[in-house]
């Protein structure tokens, strides 16, 4: 796979309108499924959705704003960032004072225009930057959003890919925002591409569903529908979510910090990227706020570059294409293969088939001359062998011991073929 291809799909998908619902979703999924076989759902606008209900869809056509001279000051044709998600529609000349309350900014970073939204309180508004802002003529301007909120539907995606077994790997992205790259147009093209992996990848033992949600509410409403069998099957997941830049790696564990997908995550930030921010599951802020909520528990952790709320450019006009690499999209998919590999060679309790320390010198898998210490290879062994209690995973075993996936596979291998270990199917 040629390394522009994630970042071509970003800069395909990134100029469309995206929100809650509406067109701008549909046509991102229609470009997605070019890619991978999702199946597309309409939930109807009113649905009860555990504690909510699936708002009205929103449709935007045009929205800018005019001086006294007719002259377009902002217009969403520029940046769709430029009006209020969701806004209801308008066409009148607005006072100053009453225009200044329907205007955002950041002072603090006054050359980018926020991201702003209001799903569920009737409003309207127009984002800019501060700097021009401060450059308006305190007087009237005429206001104009041709925006349609209606009773349509909430449109979400899935795509189960069958493995051998039906225990299943959860992978959870959300496609509510509009032209912002970080978060999280990189967790719809990882996603998009980690599918069309597994769907090459022969002889895969789990089964792998993709969730294409919008946040929140999008994620409540999967669960509505499937959580059942979402906790019957799911053994390990990750929203996928902000995941372009080349920054520091950041890691969101589950709940409980425990889970199989919090091992196989901190094994593959071991392995390959070790400098990464550890949070706490207190500084949650994407779908595993419903993911991992009481009674629902599932066992999802997240793996990402620069958090969600954690830099400057953040949900404004600066998390654009400038901000994700090609290098860095890749580097994060390559980090959820490596996720991938370790879940589908997992598959195995370990242990023992001796009481006491195997006498491993007379299998030849121990120097014959004792010396001051052990070779590291040697401790690397006896670790392995210490920790393979008939209840850890290859996983577990490897975080314990200090060793890479990989080392600690190619030990378990010898360690078989010697008979002192077996393999046995996991418990759970
Ligand atoms: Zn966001």
């Amino acid at each position: 796979m040629p390394a522009s291809e994630l970042f071509e799909f970003a800069s395909q998908l990134f100029p469309l309108h995206r929100s809650l619902t509406g067109s701008g979703v549909r046509q991102t999924l229609k470009i997605i499924s070019d890619h991978i076989p999702i199946q597309i759902h309409e939930i109807p606008s009113g649905t009860s959705v555990f504690d909510w209900t699936v708002p009205k869809e929103w449709q935007i056509n045009s929205a800018y704003l005019l001086d006294k001279n007719g002259k377009k000051i902002i217009d969403i044709k520029n940046n769709n960032l430029h009006i209020v998600q969701y806004s209801t529609p308008i066409d009148r000349v607005v006072s100053w004072k009453e225009l200044k309350d329907h205007l955002y900014t950041i002072e603090d970073l006054p050359d980018a225009i926020p991201y702003i939204t209001s799903y569920y309180q009737p409003n309207w508004g127009f984002c800019l930057t501060h700097h021009q802002l401060q450059s308006l003529p305190h007087e009237p301007y005429h206001a104009f959003i041709d925006s349609r909120l209606f009773s349509g539907s909430l449109t979400y995606a899935d795509l189960v890919i069958p493995g051998k077994s039906t225990r299943e790997v959860l992978f959870s992205t959300y496609f509510c925002h509009p032209s912002l790259a970080n978060d999280n147009l990189s967790g719809l093209v990882v996603a998009t591409f980690l599918a069309k992996y597994l769907l090459k990848l022969k002889h895969r033992q789990l089964t792998y569903r993709f969730v294409f949600v919008p946040e929140t509410i999008g994620s409540l409403t999967y669960l509505s529908q499937h959580y059942f069998d979402l906790k019957t099957k799911v053994i390990a997941g990750f929203v996928l979510t902000c995941l372009g830049d080349t920054n520091t790696y950041s890691f969101m564990p589950s709940k409980t910090g425990t889970c199989l997908a919090d091992k196989v995550a901190l094994k593959a930030l071991a392995d390959l990227a070790p400098e990464y921010r550890h949070y706490s599951f207190l500084q949650r802020g994407s779908d595993e706020r419903q993911y991992c909520s009481p009674g629902i528990d599932l066992p999802i952790a997240s793996i990402m570059r620069s958090k969600y709320g954690e830099y400057p450019q953040y949900h404004t006009s600066k998390d654009n294409l400038q901000f994700i690499s090609s290098k860095g999209l890749v580097q994060s998919y390559q980090i959820y293969k490596y996720c991938i590999n370790i879940l589908e060679n997992n598959h195995h309790h370990y242990q023992t088939n001796c009481l006491g320390e195997p006498h491993m010198s007379k299998r030849c898998l121990y120097p014959t001359i004792g010396r001051r210490s052990l070779a590291p290879s040697t401790r690397d062994m006896m670790n392995l062998l210490m920790f393979s209690d008939g209840k850890s995973d290859l996983v577990t075993i490897s975080n314990q011991i200090g060793l890479s996936f990989k080392q600690a596979q190619k030990i378990a291998r010898t360690l078989v073929a010697a008979g002192l270990l077996k393999r046995q199917p996991p418990s759970n």
